[in-house]
């Protein structure tokens, strides 16, 4: 079967990695697990071995029909789909329980994939997903770090995110050019804890996070914010004029979100 390098498929052969991506989630007993491109099934076979239940999302239809035939249809669904129209949302009804992701992700569309899991948060519990190690060192950095920024801050909005273990090109066939790292994300939206709105918020955060290099006073000004305003919220959510985004909590992010809520015209 010809591989298409176009749908990012980078086989995972390093088998103590395959049964530490599959430990990360503790004790699989009934659960369902939705796995995100499962390729030739290596470690779909290690998840419906722990699992009550796998359901691999596969776009590719040669190795969706393979996975068929490796695999009785009690352990795994193979449902041949793009992972961006796939609905979390029915499966988790379909479950009866939020749902656990795991994913050897494919990596030209690892930010849509991390955005959708987020908009998907309510059938959700944990996911545990490889992607490049740049990515997971943004999803996972804590404020003032070189790599934190506007994915960092969307990912944990959604809930604690850390990084497991990092693997080198030589543990995929054929190797990618990038090193890959593994991260377990947990479910847990702060939105309510930090009194702040998810739609709007997300808005916000875009516009705070927009110029790397820029005051958060700066950013706001380009979003349309007049200075005045931006000057009061950030004194009343006790920020300084001159910080950026990057050096800030979520919790001082949402402070700030409010103030202005608060100074809206
Ligand atoms: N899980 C396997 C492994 O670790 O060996 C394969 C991982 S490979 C990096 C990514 C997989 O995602 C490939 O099987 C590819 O066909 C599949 N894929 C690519 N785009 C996809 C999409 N939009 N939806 C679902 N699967 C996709």
């Amino acid at each position: 079967m010809r591989r298409k390098p176009k749908l990012g498929q980078n086989f995972l052969v390093d088998e103590d990695a395959i049964a530490r991506l599959a430990a990360a989630f503790g004790d699989l007993a009934g659960r369902t697990v939705v796995e995100i491109g499962p390729g030739r099934g290596a470690i779909t076979a290690e998840l419906a071995a722990r699992a009550g239940r796998v359901v691999a999302v596969e776009l590719d239809r040669e190795l969706a029909a393979g996975l068929r035939r490796r695999f009785a249809a009690a352990v795994l669904d193979v449902v041949e789909q793009d992972v961006l129209a796939f609905d979390f949302a029915a499966a988790a009804a379909e479950a009866g329980e939020r749902l656990l992701v795991a994913g050897n992700l494919p990596y030209y569309i690892t930010s849509p994939i991390l955005l959708k899991l987020a908009a998907s948060h309510a059938a959700l519990d944990v996911a545990v997903l490889m992607v490049q190690r740049e990515v997971a060192e943004r999803a996972t950095a804590e404020p003032g770090t070189r790599d934190y920024g506007l994915l960092s801050a969307t990912v944990q909005l959604y809930g604690p995110a850390a990084p497991l273990f990092t693997l080198p090109p030589a543990a995929f066939s054929p190797p990618p050019q990038v090193h890959s790292t593994v991260f377990r994300w947990r479910f847990a939206p702060r939105f309510a804890e930090l009194a702040v709105e998810e739609q709007p918020f997300l808005t916000f955060l875009r516009q705070a996070f927009a110029q790397k290099r820029k005051t958060l006073a700066k950013n706001l000004r380009a979003a349309g914010i007049a200075p005045d305003r931006a000057v009061a919220a950030l004194a009343i959510a006790g920020i300084d004029a001159q910080a950026r985004a990057e050096t800030l909590p979520l919790a001082s992010l949402a402070a700030l979100w409010r103030a202005l809520r608060e100074t809206q015209a």
